[in-house]
C-alpha cells in the first residue's frame, strides 16, 4: 500500500468543482497529522493538461492523470473501470470523492469494482491518531456516526460539498504521472453520450451565495413566493427550499433543495420562511453566520436554530421587507 491519499479531480465544464477544492486542503490537513502521507489527484479525462497544474495549486504533491478519448464525457461504467485499474496499479491506502451527483455514483461503483468500504456522504473526515473517521448524518441528521473501515482497503469516502470548513492549501509543483490508459481499449461501456444539456439557471448558486432565501410549506403562497423571488432579484441572493415546498408544487426538483438529501447552505445570511425546522433540514444550514426565521408559530423548532425570529405571517412580512427595500 502507498501512504497515499488520493482526491478524485471532478471537472465540470473545464473548470475544477469547488469540492475538489475542499478535499485537497482537508487532505493536505490529514496528511500533517498522520504523517509522512503524500496528497494526490486523480485526474481522468480526454486531455488532461490544463488541469494537472491547477491541482499544484490547490495542493496536490502528485496528479495521477490518465487520458483516453472514451474518458471524453463521464459514464459511470467507463470511468469506474478506469479508477479502479489506477487504484490496483498504484494502491493508495485512502481515495476521497466529492460527494456531488457524479462522485455520489462514481465512489459506489469504484468501490464495488474494488470490493472496498466506502463512507458515503460524509461531512467531515477525523483522524483519530490511529485511524480515519468519517462522520456521516444518520436518522435524518438526528445524530453523526462515526464510521471507520477497518480492513479493506484503500479506504474510501465521498464527502458532501461546501460543508469542509478548511484553509486555503498550501501550493505545490506536482509530480505528474501519467497513468497507461490502454487497458480502456478493451473496456466497453453499457452507457452511450448522446449530449449534454446545462440545466437553466434559476439564479445564483446556493452553495456559494452570501445571501440565501429558503421558501418552505408555509411560504408557498403567491404572496410570499413573489417576494422571495423578487428579494433575490433585489440582492443578488439565491433561492433554496425545503422538501415540504417541493410537494406543494412549487418548483419541480431537488436542485435547490437544502438538508440531508439535499445541499448545505453557508450564507452569510439565511432567510427561512414558512419552514418548521425539521432535524433534516437543520443539519444544512449550522454553517450559516446569520438565520433569520419567519414562521407564525411562535414555537416552531426553527427558531432554535435561528439567530433573529419573526414570529407572524409570511405573506404578509415578505412584502413588507421588500417594500422597504424598494
Ligand atoms: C429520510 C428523510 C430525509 C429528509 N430529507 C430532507 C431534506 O433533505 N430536506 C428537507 O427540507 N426535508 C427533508 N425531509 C423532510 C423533513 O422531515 C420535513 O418534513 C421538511 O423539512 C418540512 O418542510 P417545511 O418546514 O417546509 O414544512 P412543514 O414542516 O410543513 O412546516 C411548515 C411551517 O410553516 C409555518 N407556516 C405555515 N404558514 C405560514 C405562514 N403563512 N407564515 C409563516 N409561517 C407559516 C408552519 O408554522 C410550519 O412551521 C426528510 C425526511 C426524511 C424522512
Amino acid at each position: 500500500m502507498a501512504k497515499e491519499i488520493w482526491v478524485y479531480a471532478e471537472i465540470n465544464n473545464g473548470t475544477i468543482a469547488p469540492v475538489t477544492k475542499e478535499l485537497l486542503a482537508k487532505s493536505q490537513k490529514l496528511a500533517a497529522e498522520m504523517g509522512g502521507y503524500t496528497v494526490a489527484a486523480v485526474l481522468a479525462g480526454k486531455d488532461n493538461k490544463a488541469a494537472e497544474t491547477q491541482l499544484g495549486r490547490l495542493g496536490a504533491e502528485k496528479v495521477y492523470s490518465l487520458e483516453h478519448e472514451g474518458l471524453e464525457h463521464y459514464r459511470a461504467d467507463f470511468y469506474g473501470s478506469a479508477l479502479a485499474q489506477l487504484v490496483k496499479t498504484y494502491e493508495p491506502e485512502y481515495f476521497l470523492l466529492g460527494a456531488t451527483a457524479i462522485g455520489s455514483e462514481l465512489a459506489p461503483t469504484t468501490a464495488g469494482l474494488l470490493e472496498t468500504g466506502l463512507a458515503a456522504h460524509c461531512i467531515d473526515l477525523r483522524w483519530s491518531g490511529e485511524r480515519l473517521n468519517c462522520m456521516v448524518p444518520a436518522f435524518g441528521g438526528k445524530v453523526v456516526s462515526e464510521i471507520y473501515i477497518p480492513n479493506a482497503r484503500p479506504v474510501m469516502a465521498s464527502v458532501r460539498p461546501g460543508i469542509l470548513n478548511v484553509e486555503e492549501a498550501q501550493e505545490k509543483t506536482p509530480e505528474i504521472i501519467r497513468a497507461d490508459a490502454s487497458f480502456l481499449n478493451d473496456v466497453t461501456s453499457s452507457e452511450e453520450f448522446l449530449g449534454f444539456e446545462e440545466n437553466e439557471s434559476n439564479g445564483a448558486d446556493i452553495e456559494t451565495a452570501e445571501i440565501v432565501f429558503s421558501a418552505g410549506r408555509g411560504a408557498a403562497s403567491d404572496a410570499s413566493w413573489n417576494a422571495i423571488q423578487k428579494l433575490a432579484e433585489k440582492t443578488g441572493g439565491a433561492i433554496a427550499w425545503s422538501r415540504s415546498f417541493i410537494d406543494t408544487g412549487r418548483v419541480e426538483d431537488e436542485s435547490c433543495m437544502i438538508g440531508t438529501s439535499g445541499k448545505s447552505v453557508k450564507a452569510k445570511v439565511l432567510v427561512n420562511a414558512g419552514i418548521s425546522g425539521a432535524a433534516q433540514y437543520v443539519c444544512g444550514i449550522n454553517k450559516c453566520r446569520t438565520i433569520i426565521s419567519i414562521n407564525k408559530t411562535p414555537n416552531a423548532a426553527i427558531f432554535a436554530h435561528s439567530d433573529y425570529g419573526v414570529v407572524g405571517d409570511a405573506d404578509r412580512i415578505l412584502p413588507a421587507v421588500l417594500a422597504k427595500l424598494q
